[in-house]
C-alpha cells in the first residue's frame, strides 16, 4: 500500500463497534478473564492488555501506523521525545559503557548525553555529523550506540547515513537517528540499514502543537545483530528481572519489547490515550502537510538568500546548499522538511528581527501549522556554554523558523517587514 493510504488506515481493525475513528481508549487497566490469562500475559504465553504504562489499544494502533509508515518492525509510544532518546540508550548502555553522538542534536539531547546521563556513568563521545570519518577513532569495546540527527535541528545539517552506518556496522553497534524534522514522508532510514529511529511526536506528526508525544521504532530483523553480540550481552543472557526471560530467543521485535517489559514498566513514561489519539488524527495528513511545508521553505529560503541583511542561509532544499546531493540521495521528491535557519550580523539584530514578525510567533517549538520564529542562544540552548554553543553551529545571530501552513507570500512579507 502507499503511505497516503497507510497513514489513514495502518494499524487499525475496526473494532466490534465498527468505529470510523479510533476509539480513545481512556483506561488505566484491563480485566484479564480469570487468573490463568492473567499470568499467561504476564509470562508472555499470550499477548495482550494488562495496565495502560505497558501498552494501550489507541497507543497500539498509533505504533503500528507510524511503524508501517517508517518502515520498521515494531514500533514503542513515550510520553515525550526525551523520554523515547533517553530509553533508546538506557535500553543498550549502563554505568561504564560509552556511546557516540552527533555534536549537531537538539538541545535536550544536548544536556542529555552531556549532563544527566554521565550522572548515570555513561559516557558521551561526540562527532562532527558533516565528518562521519570521526566515529571511527571513538570507538570501543564499550561501546553501544551512535545517535545522529536526520536533518539537525537547529544547524540544519543533514546526515550522510550510510556513512554512518557503515562504519558501526564494522564494529557490530547499534545505530539510532532522530528523525524528528525530516519525519517518516521525508526520510526511511531504516531502508538504508540504521537499526532504529527515534522521533518526538509533539512535532510533525501532530501537526498542530497540540500534544507531547515520542516514539522509538526499530528495524525488521535487528534480532540477527543482536544475537550473540557481546556488546549486547543484556539481550542474550537471561533477565533476571523478567524471571530469566532472554530478548534474543524471542521471535518479536526485541528492542521495543524490552523497553516496555522493562523501562516503561519501571521508568513509567508511557504515553496518555488521548495524545496517542492525537497523533494518531495528525498521521492521516502528514503526507500532504510534509509537501507544504517543504514547497513554502523552500520558497523562503531563496527570499531570505537574496535579501542584502542575510549572511547565510541553513536550508539543504536550496539548490546552493553544500548538503543539497544528500537530500537528493536520502530525502524523498527533493523535499526538505520546513525547518530552517539563517544568520544576520548580531545577536541584538537578530532579537530585534524575531521581536518584529507579527505572523512568525516567538516560540520555542516546531512542526506546528503556526509559523514560529525563534532565537535559540536566548532559548534553546540558552543552558549551553559559549563553546557548547558553538560545537552545536548555533552563533549568536542565528534565527530559527519553522516555517508553517499559513500562506507562503504572507510569511514572506511578515519577514521583509521585519528585517527591514
Ligand atoms: C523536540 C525535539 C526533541 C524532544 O522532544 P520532546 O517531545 O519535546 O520531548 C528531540 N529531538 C528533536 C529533533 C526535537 O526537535
Amino acid at each position: 500500500m502507499h503511505e497516503q493510504t497507510l497513514a489513514i488506515h495502518a494499524g487499525y481493525d475496526k473494532d466490534a463497534m465498527g468505529t470510523m475513528a479510533v476509539p480513545i481508549y481512556q483506561t488505566t487497566a484491563y480485566e484479564f478473564r480469570d487468573t490463568e490469562h492473567a499470568a499467561n500475559l504476564f509470562a508472555l504465553k499470550e499477548l495482550g492488555n494488562i495496565y495502560t504504562r505497558l501498552m494501550n489499544p489507541t497507543t497500539d494502533v498509533f505504533e503500528k501506523r507510524f511503524a508501517a509508515l517508517e518502515g520498521g518492525a515494531a514500533a514503542i509510544g513515550t510520553a515525550s521525545g526525551m523520554a523515547a532518546i533517553f530509553y533508546a540508550i538506557a535500553n543498550v548502555a549502563e554505568a561504564g559503557d560509552n556511546i557516540i553522538v552527533a555534536k549537531q542534536v537538539y538541545g535536550g539531547t544536548t544536556t542529555l548525553t552531556g549532563h544527566t546521563i554521565k550522572r548515570f556513568g555513561i559516557e558521551t563521545r561526540y562527532f562532527d555529523v558533516t565528518d562521519p570519518s570521526q566515529i571511527e577513532g571513538l570507538v570501543d569495546e564499550k561501546t553501544k550506540l551512535i545517535i545522529f540527527e536526520s536533518i539537525t535541528n537547529p544547524s540544519i545539517d543533514v546526515a550522510d547515513i550510510d556513512a554512518i552506518v557503515a562504519i558501526a556496522d564494522k564494529h557490530s553497534i547499534l545505530t539510532c537517528v532522530d528523525n524528528t524534522v525530516a519525519t517518516p514522508i521525508i526520510c526511511k532510514p531504516l531502508a538504508h540499514g540504521v537499526d532504529l529511529s527515534v522521533h518526538s511526536t509533539s512535532k510533525y506528526t501532530t501537526g498542530q502543537g497540540l500534544a507531547l508525544g515520542g516514539i522509538i521504532v526499530e528495524r525488521e530483523n535487528l534480532v540477527e545483530k543482536i544475537k550473540g553480540n557481546d556488546r549486547y550481552y543484556h539481550f542474550n543472557e537471561p533477565d533476571a528481572s523478567y524471571h530469566g526471560l532472554v530478548y534474543s530467543d524471542l521471535h518479536l521485535p526485541l528492542f521495543t519489547l524490552r523497553v516496555r517489559l522493562a523501562l516503561l514498566r519501571d521508568l513509567g513514561g508511557a504515553p496518555s490515550p488521548f495524545n496517542s489519539w492525537l497523533h494518531i488524527q495528525g498521521l492521516e495528513h502528514l503526507p500532504l502537510r510534509m509537501k507544504q511545508h517543504s514547497a513554502s521553505a523552500l520558497a523562503i529560503a531563496e527570499f531570505l538568500e537574496a535579501h542584502p541583511k542575510v549572511k547565510k542561509v541553513n536550508y539543504p532544499g536550496l539548490k546552493s546548499s553544500p548538503q543539497h546531493y544528500l537530500i537528493e540521495k536520502y530525502f524523498k521528491d527533493g523535499m526538505a522538511s520546513g525547518l530552517l535557519s539563517f544568520e544576520v550580523e548580531s545577536r541584538e539584530m537578530a532579537q530585534k528581527i524575531a521581536d518584529s514578525t507579527e505572523i512568525f510567533a516567538v516560540v520555542v517549538n516546531i512542526g506546528d501549522s503556526k509559523s514560529i520564529i525563534t532565537h535559540p542562544a536566548s532559548t534553546t540552548h540558552q543552558q549551553l556554554s559559549a563553546q557548547e554553543l558553538i560545537s552545536a553551529g548555533v552563533p549568536g545571530g542565528l534565527i530559527r523558523l519553522s516555517v508553517g501552513l499559513e500562506d507562503t507570500q504572507d510569511l514572506i512579507d511578515d519577514l521583509e517587514n521585519a528585517l527591514a
